[in-house]
């Protein structure tokens, strides 16, 4: 079997109520969904992030893929190795590995179909057939048709882990902070440690970077009676988290200092992170994330799924990433119950806070070809959606540190 064609769609699917973050809002997700396909009908999935302009790389390295047998799967990965370090020409490399992600991807999904095995089953064989998950709680401004969302402040931070908690059986949760003063995000903290105890196992903040390192260290010693899993990105780049490590002593997290495999020989001398974020979207892929597993396993650091957006292809291949790699953890957490539908036939489901693994031979989901259609023709009406900035607030300047 051999890839004989390929169709990249960009789609936009919207959240149910737009999130706050540090540096802006997110209203949607903008996602491009590749199709593979090979000389006896099989089709082969993959999903990365970005929209057109990613969408019409996949033709630019066509050269890569195309007559290639799924086997060859890390062969083909291998070819996109350069993209995957950090450039001075990081506009287009990050396109590329992007491209690589979904390209990789969409070569297990064949392998799999092809042999009739599961992802996991090809990239390492699975510890457990449920993947645990915390929730993941935002501020949200309002959706003014539906009225969801709105939440700003402690109340409606509690009220949304209870919603969640019921609705999915979640045991834990992270916090995206960095969008209030610090002073109301710890009040929020403190109200759902008060409502819900040691009924959350695991409790985790993310202000991406909002904080100062000096704020940093306060903020942390201040929240240490909450007994934090960790606090993701608390202040900017490897010197500031590797000083508030040093004066906090509480373990800390990034997905956004240490993005590239030439960051982890400086992020280990410098003792900044104890946990590394990965997803194969960034990263480049399943087996650039499998090969900082093993980084990680030498060092003595750990590794967890970062979450951002993902439609249900990326999102349940996420699934098999984590059920394979030891290194990793530490519970998933996901923007996928804010966001409004998926592409895919059977969306995920949550029972007792853990997502099974599909059955399925390869990533094992199938995209429902209507909604596909319904989503990318609302990417090209309405177009990307930058998660920077904010509409609410025009004035308002996204910048780190902002307290
Ligand atoms: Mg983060």
């Amino acid at each position: 079997m051999k890839v004989t064609g390929f169709k990249a769609t960009p789609v936009l699917v919207p959240m149910t109520a737009p999130l706050r973050w540090s540096m802006g809002v997110e209203t949607g997700t903008v996602r491009t969904v590749l199709e593979l396909f090979t000389d006896d009908g099989l089709i082969g999935l993959g999903e990365t992030y970005g929209g057109q302009e990613i969408a019409g790389r996949f033709e630019d390295v066509k050269q890569f893929f195309l007559g290639a047998r799924p086997v060859e799967v890390q062969k083909v990965a291998a070819k996109f190795e350069v993209f995957r370090t950090t450039s001075e020409q990081s506009y287009l490399t990050i396109q590329l590995r992007y491209v690589a992600a979904a390209l990789e991807m969409a070569f297990w999904d064949l392998l799999g179909k092809e042999q009739g095995v599961r992802l996991c089953d090809l990239i390492g064989g699975t510890r457990r057939e449920t993947v645990p998950f915390v929730a993941y709680l935002f501020y949200r401004y309002k959706n003014k048709e539906s009225s969801v969302g709105g939440e700003d402040g402690p109340a409606g931070i509690v009220e949304q882990y209870a919603e969640l908690k019921e609705k999915y059986g979640f045991r834990g949760l992270k916090l995206k902070t960095g969008v209030f003063p610090p002073a109301v995000e710890r009040e929020t903290v403190r109200a759902l440690r008060q409502s819900f105890g040691e009924q959350i196992e695991f409790l985790r903040v993310d202000p991406n970077q909002a904080w100062s390192a000096a704020t940093a260290i306060r903020e942390l010693n201040l929240l240490k009676e909450f007994s934090l899993e960790y606090c993701e990105d608390p202040t900017f780049n490897l010197e500031g988290c590797s000083q508030v490590r040093r004066a906090v002593g509480m373990p800390l997290a990034t997905n956004m200092a240490v993005v590239a495999m030439d960051q982890v020989a400086p992020m280990v001398r410098m003792n900044a992170f104890d946990v590394v974020l990965v997803d194969p979207y960034f990263w480049g892929g399943i087996t650039a994330v499998k090969r900082l597993a093993a980084v990680a396993d030498a060092f003595n650091f750990s590794l967890a799924i970062h979450s951002d957006r993902e439609l249900g292809i990326g999102h349940t291949a996420s699934l098999h990433l984590w059920a394979t790699t030891p290194s990793i953890s530490h519970s998933y957490d996901s923007h996928y119950p804010f966001q409004a539908d998926d592409i895919i036939t059977e969306p995920l489901r949550w029972s007792g806070g853990a997502c099974p693994l599909p059955k399925g031979p390869g990533i094992g989901v199938a995209v429902d070809p209507e909604k596909l259609e319904k989503y990318h023709h609302l990417y090209r009406s309405k177009g990307g959606r930058l998660e920077f900035f904010d509409r609410n607030r025009p004035d308002w300047v996204p910048r780190v540190p902002l307290w």
